[in-house]
């Protein structure tokens, strides 16, 4: 891949991003492990569930004609036969004239057709009358499968189950429990390798010194990768030479994918491309947006066991709001589409605008907004200042309104699109 040096829109970058992505192999894992992989398999049921016709209530277990013209004035009398616990076996057919005393989970006796709640009879009355529970007074006419939860009601034997590309969330990996299943063949999780460039960096925990700050890229980052489920491979601060940032480009190269910040503007010494330009096959480009412009994208070439790998290279800028914004247009869709996922857009809303952002040089604007609700209608207010190197506006915003490259700007009252960084309404 040449150098080249072109404007192109954010469409066009993701594409050209997700064309060297690939969905990476199905491992087998705990089922509380995999939760917002994708499965692998299809998943059959090998068993009923429930495996048994069983009681939805506590009461007893009838015949149903026996309960027939049953009414508080007029109880039809049932001998108590037996008593079952959920988790415990019937061991007597209900015959005419008899009921079982059952509760909520326990299977159901042969015999029985119905069960008839504790409410509906006259137990409450003969325990305070000394608790002659040898019989039972039934005030309420029964029909046939009233208060019985049927075998394979919820999932039948042989029925596929889950099917192969969905995303596990808690009810899929209860359904997977309910299936006696603790492994689960789930696509695997990608290793993100992070890492940040600049002499001006230092790692937190250091002591602060003149001219230096602290590297939050690397956080930001790092915190994305495990929010979107994937497994980040910290590789500390790059310093801008040619030497220090191969070597420890070197050590991220076993990982799925290569994410680096700063060094890919045209300053002296951003020189992530110039070493990327030596490693593999690097594509420079300059997208329609802001913040984030440029960017880098390519691939790094690592021989690994005889074979060639193409290690796949996202060079985000420096600035931590553009570090973070790109991420979010191009990393986060590569790593759900090496997941397995299928969706990676964000959910997006309209909303009114209510300040004024001007559009002076055709690119996508993403400004940070806080989106509220007021009646039907949502509203986007701009967080304050929106430089590329005020992180905290991030941290206020809950949104990000976006400025087509088309328009000259924006004027309050204007309705925009605005694509939801966190979508919480709980
Ligand atoms: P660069 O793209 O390397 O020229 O960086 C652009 C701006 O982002 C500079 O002001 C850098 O100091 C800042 N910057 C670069 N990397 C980081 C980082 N990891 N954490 C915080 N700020 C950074
Ligand atoms: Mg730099």
């Amino acid at each position: 891949m040449p150098f080249r040096d072109e404007m192109i829109s954010v469409e066009e970058a993701l594409e050209k991003v997700l064309s060297y992505i690939d969905v990476l192999d199905p491992e087998e894992k705990p089922i509380l492990q995999c939760m917002g992989q994708v499965l692998a398999q299809d998943v059959y049921a090998s068993f009923n569930i429930p495996p048994m016709d069983n009681a939805a209530m506590d009461g007893y277990a009838v015949r149903a004609q026996d309960t027939k013209d049953a009414s508080p004035s007029s109880p039809r009398y049932l001998l108590v036969i037996e008593e079952v616990a959920a988790g415990s076996l019937p061991s007597k057919e209900v015959v005419p004239g008899t009921a079982v005393r059952i509760m909520t989970g326990a299977p159901l006796p042969p015999g029985a057709d119905a069960v008839v709640p504790f409410e509906d009879t006259d137990e409450v009355n003969r325990k305070a009358l000394g608790g002659d529970l040898s019989q039972i007074g039934i005030m309420c006419e029964a029909k046939r499968g009233a208060n019985i939860r049927r075998h394979g009601e919820d999932i039948a034997q042989g029925e596929l189950v889950l099917r192969k590309g969905t995303v596990l969330r808690p009810q899929e990996i209860g359904v997977l429990a309910s299936l006696g299943r603790s492994t689960a063949p789930v696509i695997r999780r990608p290793r993100i390798a992070i890492l940040a460039t600049g002499d001006e960096l230092l790692d937190v925990g250091q002591p602060l010194t003149l001219g230096k700050i602290y590297d939050s890229n690397t956080y930001t980052i790092a915190a994305e990768v495990i929010r979107y489920g994937g497994i980040p491979l910290i590789l500390g601060i790059g310093r801008d030479s040619v030497e220090s940032l191969s070597r420890k480009i070197e050590q991220g190269l076993d990982a799925d994918m290569l994410i680096t910040s700063g060094g890919v503007s045209k300053g002296d010494y951003d020189m992530v491309k110039d070493v990327l330009a030596q490693y593999g096959e690097i594509g420079f480009w300059t997208v329609r947006m802001k913040p984030g412009k440029p960017l880098a994208f390519g691939t790094i070439r690592k021989v690994i066991g005889g074979r060639e790998r193409q290690v796949p290279h996202l060079g985000l800028p420096g600035n931590p709001v553009s570090a973070m914004i790109t991420f979010e247009q191009f990393a986060r869709p590569a790593i759900l589409k090496m997941m397995g996922k299928k969706s990676w857009t964000k959910p997006t809303i309209r909303a009114t605008i209510e300040d004024e952002i001007a559009n002076s040089d055709g690119r996508r604007i993403f400004a940070r907004v806080v989106v509220t609700k007021r009646g039907e209608q949502y509203y986007a207010k701009l967080t304050g200042p929106q430089g590329s190197g005020i992180l905290t506006s991030m941290t206020k915003a809950n949104g990000l309104a976006i400025v087509p490259e088309t328009v000259k700007g924006v004027k309050p009252g204007d309705v925009v699109e605005v694509q939801m960084l966190d979508w919480e309404q709980e």
